[in-house]
């Protein structure tokens, strides 16, 4: 009898809704720790560190000294879709890591959080939910800045803790999270801590803030991220076409990889992992190096936010350039004049 199956269409509850979003936005611990660090840097903090114990599974912690949150906003800091870094009515022009206001929901939805916030001049207050359950805000004692405290994640979902893999793997990704932040943020100091276990916890990674301009300071981060190694062996591009701003730094084919372990893409100071920008910059070397070698660099695009979307995912390390043969041909031709110029440097050296 078809009434019998007669589906009943239903609205869901807001937590329910939290629940499968966080879904898309928190695959790991990792993901988490980006939305929590990328919030630290659009609140301009100058100093973020990240602890973490278990992996990330069992706590992530990020302190940032920036703006904070007033006590009565931190109920709406946790609603969905609520966000004071757009408004709505542009969503071309975007100039900050976040903008959906959906990462606190999420992870309020998946784990135990609570943030405690003090605004400059403000007293401090704290606000907790856990498996999307809000209690009332109250006063807390911290300095200026904000801490947010990540318990438990995936606790009330155990389909997706099964998911995981060893903390060690899981604390390599959240490792590689900060890492790429960092290139992107030289003005920023980072630290992560691993507080696993008894006693203090140990660095796993740290840099100070740079200084100088930009490019000095992108050269000394990439030095202390990459090692000095990546940095002496690093030329420096920059280049303009069309509106599209590329710099960075891209390694001589004798610093060249086994795999493809150290590339690195911004697109508008954001880390993404495009297809299309790899690709181009594997055809940048295709004539200086063997088939079984992979380029080092990190190269950031810069340009008006209008010519490149970054709305293609939730997790937002896609995006879409509104002409992709300009920021392809832009890489090409930018590394490989670099690379000509720097071999033939090298050839005139040797024959005089
Ligand atoms: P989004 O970053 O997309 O706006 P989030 O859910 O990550 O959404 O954060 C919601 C809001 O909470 C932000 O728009 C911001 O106003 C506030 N917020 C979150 N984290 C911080 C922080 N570390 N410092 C200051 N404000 C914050
Ligand atoms: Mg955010």
């Amino acid at each position: 009898n078809i009434s019998d199956i007669r589906p009943v269409i239903r609205q869901l509850d807001e937590a329910a809704i939290n629940r499968i979003a966080a879904g898309e936005v928190v695959e790991r611990p990792a993901s988490a720790v980006k939305e929590l660090v990328e919030n630290a840097i659009d609140a301009g903090a100058r100093r973020i560190t990240v602890e973490i114990a278990d992996g990330g599974k069992t706590l992530i912690r990020v302190t940032d000294d920036g703006c904070g949150i007033s006590g009565p906003d931190l109920p709406l800091a946790l609603s969905r879709h609520a966000t004071s870094k757009i408004d709505g009515s542009d969503l071309l022009n975007i100039h900050t890591f976040g903008f959906r206001g959906e990462a606190l929901p999420s992870l309020g939805a998946v784990g135990r959080l609570t943030i405690q916030s003090r605004p400059q001049g403000e007293e401090g207050a704290e606000i907790a939910v856990a498996g999307g359950r809000m209690d009332p805000v109250k006063p807390a004692a911290l300095n200026g800045g904000t801490v947010v405290t990540l318990r438990d994640l995936f606790y009330a979902t155990p389909a997706r803790l099964k998911f995981l893999r060893t903390d060690r793997a899981e604390g390599q990704a959240i490792t590689d999270v900060i890492k790429r932040l960092a290139m992107a943020e030289p003005f920023i100091a980072f630290t992560l801590r691993d507080a696993s276990g008894d006693g203090a916890g140990r660095d796993v990674f740290r840099v100070q803030a740079e200084q100088g301009d930009l490019f000095d300071a992108l050269h000394g981060r990439l030095s202390e991220v990459l090692g000095r190694e990546f940095a002496e062996n690093a030329l420096p591009i920059d280049a303009t076409r069309e509106g599209l701003h590329l710099t960075g730094f891209a390694a001589l084919p004798t610093y060249s990889r086994g795999s493809p372990v150290a590339q690195y893409l911004f697109v508008n100071g954001r880390p993404v992992r495009d297809k299309l920008l790899i690709g181009a910059l594997r055809g940048a070397y295709h004539d200086f190096l063997s088939r079984d070698r992979h380029p080092a660099a990190a190269l950031f695009i810069d340009c008006d936010p209008t010519l490149v979307d970054v709305n293609v995912h939730p997790a937002k390390s896609e995006v879409r350039f509104r002409d992709p043969g300009l920021a392809r041909g832009l890489i090409v031709s930018a590394l490989r004049h670099a690379l000509a110029e720097a071999g033939h440097r090298a050839s005139t050296t040797v024959a005089g």
